[in-house]
């Protein structure tokens, strides 16, 4: 509007006036202004253009360069064919927290991470937020030695707790890495193996780990163990096996740890370890419970005719715990078992991953009538709180307090310490890895009310396990008393 009444004034004073005057003081009004206008517009695009170059390239939350900064960089670094590593940081248990207190609270435990690794960050580094909860960090020119004392710098950071909003937070760390040119000189490959290390670093529960060819012979295998479970169940490839469990006070049959098999064409077996964490991976696992599940209560069936009336203890998965699809496979068998012969035992971290959720499964089964022991007890969180919140019938003392407990007073103690604890609670107490016979004498003055381990017997075939129940008679009606009925 301005310029166009600009042009109109110093059009008729063109035509009017004849001494020009005031039409070149128009004028230069006119380019005055559409100087200052285009000046103002041009600074305007600038800005905006900035802010744009900015939102596209940073982390919202922490404000440190995001995971497309980080590709372009390692990108344009693998051009310069300057040596160079990335280390990929995992925060352990982030999920815990941000599912406990809420969104706002791990954002802001977010920016603290952040906040804390720029302090102390090397000078030859640059640091991403590249994830959720995973930060990056590429590092130049750097040699092995070099590389592991900057990893030190990282973790020492992590030794002291986090303060959000007045809680003192202990946050692990791991961390996974892999060098230009020792590993790959191909950006994408790098990322890769940076990943399958700190995948490495997490799932062997180590600080960190650096890339190595190792790891991609596993990641080759796990592809290939991944493809196989695919068709495993309907293979008829799995089988279960019995580990008895023995009544402390006389030696008899209480029950049965039921354990999955893998057999392979070959005649060997592909342990659960290494194929459990695979099939947690994908829905997988929910198809493989829910199998153990059902065959476990057919050979109940079976076991039942031979006059067997003590409990099966099915192990769950983490992932078993997260959603409802055990519900639903057990709304469909429920029916052909009493569910006071089933016993589940969870570990601590399947119910910390997600613990509302675990609550409500459990809690949902309870209700049902079947129970929970609690796993390895002793060697992951120990959280007292799991104990008193969660309907947990039974304890199982992990095998590495029992295994050498008549020659380890400090286990001796831990053992003595979990079952008085377990009783304070109500709850009973199964000893694992019983090898000896100073052992069971042991656990019997503690009070242990049931043992399990080599001492009895290996895990066994249905078949076998039906002849020990002949040799040693199951103590009579052994199904599990519901501890807390306010559940
Ligand atoms: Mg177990």
């Amino acid at each position: 509007m301005c310029f166009l009444a600009a042009y109109a004034a110093s059009f008729i004073y063109i035509l009017f006036d004849q001494e020009y005057v005031h039409a070149y003081l128009a004028h230069g009004v006119l380019l005055a202004g559409g100087g200052l206008f285009v000046f103002l517009v041009t600074r305007y695009c600038y800005n905006s253009l900035l802010e744009q170059e900015y939102q596209a390239s940073h982390d919202r939350v922490t404000q440190l360069k995001n995971r497309h900064s980080f590709n372009k960089s390692i990108s344009m670094l693998a051009k310069s064919l300057s040596p160079f590593y990335i280390m990929l940081i995992d925060l352990n248990g982030f999920k815990k927290f941000n599912d406990a207190f809420g969104h706002p609270f791990g954002d802001e435990l977010l920016r603290q991470v952040a906040e804390k690794l720029s302090k102390q960050l090397p000078e030859h580094c640059r640091l991403y937020r590249v994830g959720g909860d995973e930060f990056a960090i590429l590092g130049h020119n750097r040699q092995q030695h070099h590389l592991e004392k900057d990893i030190k710098i990282i973790q020492q950071q992590f030794e002291q707790p986090i303060s959000v909003r007045k809680q003192n937070l202990h946050i692990g760390i791991s961390i996974g890495v892999s060098s230009y040119p020792t590993h790959s000189n191909n950006a994408h490959e790098l990322v890769q193996q940076a990943e399958q290390a700190l995948y490495a670093a997490k799932s062997r529960k180590r600080h960190w780990k650096i890339y190595s060819e190792d790891l991609n012979k596993n990641a080759l295998e796990h592809l290939a163990i991944a493809n196989k479970l695919q068709n495993a169940i309907d293979k008829q490839q799995f089988q279960l096996f019995y580990q008895p469990i023995i009544k402390a006070s006389n030696n008899s049959i209480h029950g049965a740890e039921v354990l999955l098999r893998w057999k392979q064409a070959d005649g060997s077996y592909i342990p659960p370890d290494t194929f459990i964490p695979i099939a947690e991976q994908s829905t997988l696992i929910h198809d493989i419970t829910c199998w153990v599940i059902k065959q476990a209560i057919e050979d109940l069936a079976i076991l039942d005719k031979q006059g067997f009336t003590g409990c099966l203890h099915i192990n769950l998965s983490a992932k078993d715990l997260h959603n409802n699809m055990l519900l639903t496979c057990l709304d469909k068998i429920a029916a052909k078992v009493t569910p006071q012969r089933i016993i589940f035992e969870v570990t601590e971290s399947a119910m910390m991953t997600d613990i509302k959720q675990a609550t409500k499964v459990m809690v949902e089964l309870v209700n049902s009538g079947f129970a929970f022991s609690l796993d390895d007890f002793g060697t992951g969180f120990s959280s007292f709180p799991l104990l008193r919140d969660l309907p947990i019938e039974q304890i199982k003392i992990d095998r590495s307090f029992v295994i050498n407990m008549a020659s380890h007073e400090a286990n001796q103690s831990i053992v003595r310490s979990i079952i008085f604890l377990a009783k304070s609670l109500n709850c009973t107490v199964v000893a694992e890895g019983v090898e000896d016979n100073t052992s069971i004498g042991l656990l019997q003055v503690m009070g242990c009310h049931y043992l399990q381990g080599y001492f009895f017997s290996r895990p066994v075939s249905l078949e076998q396990y039906q002849q020990l129940l002949d040799a040693l008679p199951p103590a009579s009606s052994e199904s599990h008393q519901t501890r807390l009925n306010s559940f």
